[in-house]
């Protein structure tokens, strides 16, 4: 990477608002490129809904998250991490989704990343429903299971909606530990708050040893010490981090799916991940921006804030190099 193939495209070189646009500016690297062996972080987007159980919206996130993403520049401002210097990263293109086909899409999505998987590139996926993380983690967490560190305003750990058997945005994280693909004991949930239908999910988290910090916690903790309880949970093994755009305030993110007062400036928002660094994250998404239900953009300009600061996670925990 010596070369800069894998550096964004400058905004002195290119104006940002002009060109074909990929995440963060990154070259666009399909399976068939010649460079795609070299790259070590692998950016896509999951442009589907199908598990969405009210607002949808979700499947026209990455296209918009593109957009968004081209005001990153390569510095963060507060760290002074660059970690386009520190890993390739590449623009890999999108699953191929089925808008009508649930099973079809989350095979499609599973294969998609046990592929990326097999060529050593780790996944930042730009989703999507929250459903997507579901076949994500089948893929990842297939020969042992991951730990979990999820920020989101729900559990995601529902029974299953309308007597059906077939899955949803609201119970990938329930499914994952029947799978097998998560594991409990190093599984923590932050953020959580807003009415509930019952204590179906709590009683789930409780039943299996995952730890849920309500967001009147962390209020009352503070961003130090619960970051702090989530590292250690995590602990030193392999952990996907899954960021779903509703763990942030509705006044910060009104694009999404299923709001909930009550919750975390962005500010506070991205305190809180760089609170996390030192995770061993073996994958990552973010996930619930919904376009058509945004403002003037901001959820989808946070959403690709929230993913650079993911990408310096990524590159400088333990599973970084
Ligand atoms: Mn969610
Ligand atoms: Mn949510």
């Amino acid at each position: 990477m010596t070369d800069g193939f894998f550096q964004p495209v400058s905004g002195s070189v290119l104006p940002r608002f002009a060109g074909i646009p990929t995440f963060m500016r990154l070259p666009h690297v399909p399976p068939d490129h010649p460079r795609r062996a070299e790259v070590e972080i692998g950016l896509f987007g999951i442009p589907w809904d199908g598990g969405t159980s009210n607002r949808p919206g979700a499947r026209h996130g990455p296209r918009a998250l593109r957009d968004a993403s081209t005001m990153v520049r390569g510095q963060h401002g507060v760290t002074g991490a660059r970690p386009f210097a520190a890993a390739a990263c590449a623009d890999l293109g999108d699953v191929g989704c089925n808008p009508v086909d649930m099973m079809a899409t989350l095979e499609e999505i599973r294969s998609f990343v046990a592929g990326m998987a097999e060529e050593g590139i780790r996944p930042l996926a730009m989703a999507g429903d929250h459903l997507t993380t579901l076949p994500i983690l089948r893929a990842l967490g297939r020969d042992r299971p991951l730990g979990l560190v999820l920020l989101d305003s729900h559990t995601d750990l529902y029974p299953p909606y309308f007597a059906t058997t077939f899955p949803t945005h609201g119970n990938p994280f329930r499914m994952a530990v029947e799978e097998g693909l998560i594991d409990p004991a190093r599984s923590v949930m932050i953020g959580m708050r807003g009415t509930c239908y019952d204590d179906a999910d709590r009683a789930f988290a409780r039943d299996h040893g995952i730890t849920v910090v309500p967001m009147h916690e962390v209020f009352a903790r503070g961003v130090a010490d619960v970051t702090a309880q989530a590292r250690a949970i995590a602990g030193n093994g392999a952990t996907y981090l899954s960021f779903d755009i509703d763990f942030v305030d509705p006044a910060f993110a009104p694009g999404t799916g299923t709001p909930e007062v009550g919750g975390p400036t962005s500010a506070m928002a991205m305190e809180m991940l760089r609170a996390l660094k030192g995770l061993d994250i073996a994958g990552a998404d973010l996930v619930e921006v919904s376009p058509p239900f945004d403002n003037g953009g901001i959820t989808s300009w946070l959403g690709a804030s929230v993913a650079f600061e993911i990408l310096c996670l990524m590159t400088a925990g333990a599973g970084a190099g």
